[in-house]
């Protein structure tokens, strides 16, 4: 297999980092196999990028919208001659099913789509005045350099709804990926450098977040910071930004339920909870980490649960078999693992899976047996705090009130879903739920990339990135008065 070389992106050029220092990423299925090397960048490296970054703005702002976006269009198209390859490297580096990498892909190239029809829709207002001859509007205008922090979940993505709204807008981006994936953040970018964007319009630095995406978060000279990841780094995230006056943007973490109740279709909710639960291995914020389940078909739902989850393939993402992938790091293996034994102490009963993998091949990867956490209470751990893996936990109620009321019993607030027949209960849930996002008789995972996406309470700080609400994410309003 290749080995492939990262670096970082300044100013149009390809370059090395200030330091000579390496870093690796390397294929969880397979943790012998290294997939790519990248620079570990310090604050210098930085600096020249928010330079490069700062230079760019100054001309980039008055490009037209309309002509900026082209740009944008232009990396759509790209992406998509470039996807079958993008998806095959994001499940050799992340892990996941390779039509979970289409979509990761897709995903980027509808967004580019979507956002470069925004440049002709960057619509201000016009409003009565209340003096005579005088004209009242008010216009968007860009931010700045921001600074785009990202996971590892979905490596293309995640990457391609901040920046190609950010760029529309006509502000100049500097990225920073997720060390576990530094060659879907390279290869994404070449398809941005390909589109022929204007140097230091975006800008690549790669390495340790506590010390690049820190020192990004901290720069004098950066505007806005939009944030997707655990919510301890958010927590730091948000202070600093406070701290040095910064736009601040944060997307989090989740614990996302599934309501399933006893007048449901139970097959179309029992597809909805394996898909939910562990598509992408559970390692999504979206992911359904508790299935609430009525006590009259808690019996009968579990039993089929059991009877899917127990068929589940484990394997490489670019194996056509593979359902379930690895997770992404050692350090997050063993977390997921030590959630059993706060599973066990806490009264739980894992009815299957359970442990790392450690059958033939899987022995060699970063695998987690598909999990279903039955007994669990409310006030339990397993109920309370985000796992990120392949691991659900049941939870009986008797009434609709008291799943709504135990759903919205949580720090997070992303996603949500309920499986019922009763459009009363559809209704009086989608006003209730305390969520980001709600879906009727669909899981938990699936947003589209025109629609507003985050969450409440500790999961986000307000703002919703994608679809047209991201224009709030990337610009501010000015009120402009004219006399004539
Ligand atoms: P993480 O917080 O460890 O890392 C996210 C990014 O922050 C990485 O690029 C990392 O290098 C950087 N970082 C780490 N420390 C930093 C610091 N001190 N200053 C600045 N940057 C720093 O998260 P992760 O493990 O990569 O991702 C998993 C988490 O992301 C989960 O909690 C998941 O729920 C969340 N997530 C949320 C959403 C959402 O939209 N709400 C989407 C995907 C993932």
């Amino acid at each position: 297999m290749t080995l492939l070389t990262c670096r970082n992106y300044i100013n149009g050029q390809w370059v090395d980092a200030t330091t000579g220092n390496i870093l690796e990423s390397y294929n969880p299925a397979l943790i012998n196999e290294v997939v790519a090397t990248f620079p570990r960048s310090q604050t210098e490296d930085v600096d020249k990028a928010v330079a490069a970054a700062r230079q760019a703005y100054s001309s980039w702002r008055k490009v037209p919208a309309p002509t900026r976006a082209e740009y944008i269009f232009r990396v759509g198209e790209l992406l998509l001659q470039h996807k079958e390859e993008l998806a095959q490297l994001i499940s050799r580096e992340m892990g996941k099913p390779l039509t979970e990498g289409r979509g990761d892909v897709q995903e980027g190239i509808d967004c580019a789509f979507y956002s470069a029809g925004e440049g002709r829709r960057l619509f201000g207002l016009t409003t009565p005045s209340e003096m005579p001859n005088k004209f009242a509007m008010t216009v968007r205008m860009p931010i700045g350099v921001c600074a785009l922090i990202t996971p590892w979940n979905f490596p293309v993505a995640i990457p391609c709804w901040k920046a190609m709204p950010a760029l529309v807008c006509g502000n100049t981006v500097i990225l920073k990926p997720a060390e576990d994936t530094p060659a879907c953040a390279t290869k994404l970018i070449e398809i941005f450098a390909a589109a022929g964007l204007p140097a230091g319009v975006i800008n690549l630095v790669h390495g340790v977040g506590e010390e690049v995406g820190k020192a990004l978060v901290e720069h004098p000279n950066v505007d806005l910071v939009s944030f997707t990841g655990s919510s301890e780094t958010g927590a730091f995230v948000g202070a600093t930004c406070g701290r040095t006056h910064k736009r601040v943007c944060l997307e989090m973490g989740g614990k996302n339920a599934q309501v399933v109740m006893e007048d449901a279709d139970l097959g179309l909710a029992l597809d909805g909870a394996v898909w939910g639960a562990f598509g992408t291995t559970g390692q999504r914020c979206t992911a359904t980490s508790r299935l609430i389940l009525h006590r009259d078909i808690k019996e009968k739902f579990t039993a089929m649960l059991y009877e899917r989850v127990s068929k589940l393939r484990l394997g490489a993402g670019n194996d056509p078999n593979t359902e379930i992938g690895p997770i992404i790091n050692q350090k997050q293996l063993q977390r997921v693992n030590e959630y059993m034994n706060i599973a066990r102490e806490e009264g739980a009963k894992i009815l299957i899976g359970g442990g790392i993998a450690s059958e033939g091949q899987l022995k060699e990867g970063n695998f987690f047996l598909p999990t279903i956490l039955d007994n669990v209470t409310p006030d339990m751990r397993v109920a309370r705090e985000e796992i990120f893996g392949p691991v659900v936990a049941l939870i009986e109620i008797n009434s609709f009130e008291e799943a709504i009321a135990i759903l919205n019993d949580t720090n997070y607030g992303l996603s949500s879903s309920i499986y019922t027949r009763d459009i009363n209960r559809a209704f009086t849930a989608m006003r209730d739920i305390e969520a980001g996002i709600t879906y009727i008789n669909g899981p938990t995972i699936g947003a589209e990339v025109h629609l507003p996406f985050g969450g409440v309470k500790q999961t986000g700080n307000g703002h919703r990135e994608a679809g047209s609400t991201a224009l709030d994410v990337f610009t501010e309003w000015k009120s402009v008065y004219v006399d004539f």
